[in-house]
């Protein structure tokens, strides 16, 4: 099978040392297996994604010594493939509207009787206790009706009663058993992106038929999700290889706020890009 291997950052700022990572790590995968790297552009919110950071970060890839087959895929001319899929899913009555604000969360999640602290929590932190979940189509009507805006959850309990148990695979730590009931009903749609993460990584891997997905530890637990969804939708599903953060000297993880890592500012200062491969633990 021929490895397809993807890096896909999302242009709200400059690549640092760990996107430099993570890109050069699906390169080499693919590379390794003479397959395939491919270049997608997440840039589903327009409230945090520019046009520049999207140049200069195929910039900073092509200073690097990056090459990738095919053209950028930019997931925000492919809403209508999203909304495909939001169809499917609601198709299969697995969707429901959610009318809740931040607070009027915040509010049931005390109502219940817990601290915001200490509620019940998953990945991507509190859990949604489900208001929506209940109400009727007729109020779920009224409210459509007076314009409230709305996100799309997945009825997380109906969609497992449907796909039954599932598995994916980790390089590293080999087969796992599906959980995405850690998430809850996670949100697939907001009014103002009418897509998420979720989904919008999960449909474009299918449609790029990516063979291995390799990315950080901190996104291990979305692929409970993933697997949920490729098994809803009936996607390819592809391997995963979740690999380590990469760490300052201080021990923090790299974030688009520090400015000293950015590529852009270690070339500025005259650092070759041999130096950052090596650097990497990668051959240049
Ligand atoms: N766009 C995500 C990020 O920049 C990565 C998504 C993924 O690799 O699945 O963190």
């Amino acid at each position: 099978m021929t490895i397809v291997s993807r890096f896909a950052p999302s242009p709200t700022g400059r690549l640092h040392l760990g996107h430099a990572y993570s890109a050069l790590f699906a390169a080499q995968a693919a590379k390794q297996a003479q397959g395939r790297f491919i270049v997608r552009m997440e840039d589903i919110d327009p409230g945090r994604c520019r046009t520049e950071y999207d140049e200069q970060i195929l910039e900073d890839l092509t200073w690097l010594g990056l090459s990738w087959d095919g053209p950028v895929r930019r997931q925000s001319q492919h809403m209508s493939d999203y909304k495909a899929a939001l169809q499917k899913l609601s198709d299969m009555d697995v969707l429901y509207p959610c009318f809740c604000t931040r607070s009027d969360i915040r509010r049931e999640i005390e109502a219940c009787g817990y601290a915001p602290h200490n509620s019940p929590s998953g990945p991507d932190g509190p859990l949604y206790p489900g208001s929506c979940r209940a109400l009727s189509k007729a109020q779920r009507d009224d409210r459509k009706a007076e314009g409230a805006p709305f996100a799309l959850r997945l009825d997380m309990q109906k969609a497992i009663n449907i796909t039954g148990s599932l598995q994916w695979k980790d390089k590293d730590t080999g087969t796992i058993n599906a959980q995405p009931e850690i998430f809850g009903d996670v949100v697939l749609a907001r009014k103002e992106t009418p897509t998420s993460y979720h989904l919008a990584v999960t449909l474009d891997d299918h449609i790029q038929e990516i063979t291995l997905v390799t990315r950080g530890q901190d996104l291990f637990h979305a692929s409970h999700v993933h697997t949920l969804l490729q098994s809803l939708l009936e996607l390819n599903k592809p391997h995963y290889h979740h690999h380590v953060l990469l760490q300052d000297e201080t021990g923090q993880r790299y974030a688009k706020r520090d400015n000293a890592a950015t590529l852009a500012e270690m070339r500025s200062s005259g650092t070759s890009p041999d130096e950052i491969i090596k650097y990497l633990g990668f051959i240049p």
